[in-house]
């Protein structure tokens, strides 16, 4: 596994001071042990005009097996395990030993020269073989959009002396231009995995996080962001979507002269429904809105409103006369703020729309009196613990006219190409329901608080599982509370008051 790293000078900004910005000297050759090997060091050539570092990782192919984790083909391929590509192809393992072996110049620290580390220098970058699925075009769309001058893509043949063979999953990859030393390392350690496809570790959720670092400045807005997480994170699809939100917020931080409306899909919808034509959120919200109109209801809440879409689809008709959103993140709440341009929003509008604070685990007068209130895929955010005290604010103490309440589907989740066995479709979700967990409990709510309740399919309904989304729809039918709705919750009346403190939203 090989790659080098050149550049250009002259005598007064000699190009070795790429030893400096490296942190390693061009006169010797280093040597520095990693978990998979040996990661050697050395400089092919190092002028003033001229110098150029290479990076070479000697892979232990027997340690590698006995991590257990190489790829090493089918289990009882014996020889297979011994006899694969790892030791020469620029992968997931050259990007951990870049990051290991240059720590300082990945974070774009330099004592000794911190103005050349800060700045663009003319780089020449060689990776002889790269493992890139999906070819040399997406190794072009990966590295075009990131301010290179010169991306040469060029696929590396089977077998060069029998050309008919075809060309391998390897290219060699050339970049050029002036980038900063730190930003064109970032690409490169983020980049090589995506690229190979095949983590020879086990991701955890501090990836997100390493990603986030490494992706500084340059990949909130790269065009291929999605597949870049999502293949980073080892199509983890929870935390392909921590990633992605984190990113969208960078994205949104970044640009000021903001249009939110493009990037309405981008947040909480792509990981759900990538390539179906309308999204499950916006067919959701449909099902929602067709709800509303049917109950009659003017002055609607929507409890654990996030960043906005429904408000801003309520806005749209104006038979919602009053929407008030309520949200315990002060993060999802100020992104729906500038979603809905509340502060350029002409007074009429405006004077229909609140967005307000709380925890929906406790009691808020101002929540009473309400024809409608939507909890869309909330009551899946909180603890099970805490669902009876949610259950008592909303049904038991604001009380509105109707209630729904959509919730993932658990059985659909089968049926979602992208989401490994076994996992929830959000890393926040505390748990999914099937569609007997979900009955079970809108059952016993609508029996407990005096409503009636009855149950809509969001989505596509399958017929061995059922519908992606569950939703419920509440009518109330008993002015006050049933007998039995005082004492439902541990924390009933904890507080009569919606105004949290800073400590509870953040636990929250
Ligand atoms: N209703 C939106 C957002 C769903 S995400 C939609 O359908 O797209 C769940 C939202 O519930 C998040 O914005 C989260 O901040 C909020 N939430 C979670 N627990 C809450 C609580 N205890 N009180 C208020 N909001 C809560």
């Amino acid at each position: 596994m090989f790659l080098t790293i050149g550049t250009t000078g002259t005598q007064e900004r000699p190009a070795t001071d790429l030893g400096f910005l490296l942190h390693k000297h061009p006169d010797k050759a280093q040597t520095f042990s990693t978990s998979h090997g040996s990661a050697h060091v050395f400089y092919p050539e190092a002028s003033a005009e001229r110098c150029t570092a290479a990076l070479l990782l000697e892979v232990d192919p027997v340690a590698l097996v006995r991590r257990g984790k190489g790829r090493g083909g089918a289990p009882d391929a014996a020889l297979a395990q011994y006899v694969n590509d790892r030791p020469y192809a620029a992968s997931s393992l050259l990007s951990v030993a870049l990051a290991a072996v240059f720590k300082s110049a990945l974070g774009g620290v330099c004592r000794a020269m911190p103005e050349r580390a800060g700045s663009p220098l003319p780089l020449r970058i060689e990776v002889p073989a790269l493992p890139a699925r999906g070819g040399a075009e997406l190794v072009h769309k990966l590295f075009a959009p990131l301010g290179w001058s010169r991306v040469d893509v060029t696929a590396v043949p089977l077998d060069e002396e029998f050309p008919a063979w075809g060309d391998s999953r390897y290219v060699r990859l050339v970049l050029e231009g002036e980038l900063r030393l730190a930003d064109a390392l970032r690409q490169l350690y983020v980049l090589l995995p995506v690229l190979d496809d095949a983590k020879h570790y086990w991701v955890a959720p501090d990836e997100v996080d390493k990603l986030l670092r490494a992706g500084e400045g340059w990949l909130a807005d790269h065009p291929e962001r999605p597949l870049i997480t999502r293949r980073y994170l080892s199509h983890r699809w929870g935390l392909t979507r921590q990633a992605d939100q984190a990113l969208e917020l960078v994205r949104l931080a970044e640009s000021d002269d903001l249009d939110v409306d493009s990037v309405d899909n981008a947040v909480d919808e792509s990981t759900d429904t990538e390539e179906k034509p309308v999204p499950l959120a916006e067919q959701r919200r449909t099902a929602i809105l067709d709800a509303l109109r049917a109950a009659g209801a003017s002055r609607v809440l929507d409890l654990g409103c996030g960043q906005g879409q429904l408000v801003q689809a309520l806005l749209k008709d104006v038979r919602f006369t009053e929407i008030v959103g309520v949200d315990v993140s002060m993060r999802a709440l100020t992104i729906a703020s500038r979603r809905l341009k509340l502060d350029r929003m002409g007074e009429r509008r405006a004077d229909r729309v609140t967005l307000r604070q709380g925890s929906l685990t406790y009691t808020d007068k101002r929540l009473a009196g309400y024809d409608a209130a939507v909890l869309s895929e909330v009551i899946e955010h909180l603890d099970l613990d805490r669902l009876p005290a949610l259950e008592y604010a909303v049904f038991g103490a604001a009380r509105p006219g109707t209630a729904l309440v959509t919730t993932p589907n658990v059985e659909y989740n089968v049926r979602w190409e992208t989401l490994p066995a076994g996992h929830v479709r959000h890393g926040d979700h505390r748990f999914e329901w099937t569609r007997a967990e979900f009955r079970d409990w809108a059952g016993k709510v609508a029996e407990r608080h005096g409503y009636t309740v009855r149950y809509v399919p969001v989505g596509p309904d399958d017929p061995e599982v059922g519908p992606p989304t569950q939703m419920a729809v509440f009518t109330r039918t008993t002015e006050t509370p049933g007998s039995r709705g005082r004492n439902t919750g541990k924390n009933n009346g904890e507080k009569t008051d919606g105004n949290i403190g800073e400590k509870e939203a953040e636990a929250a």
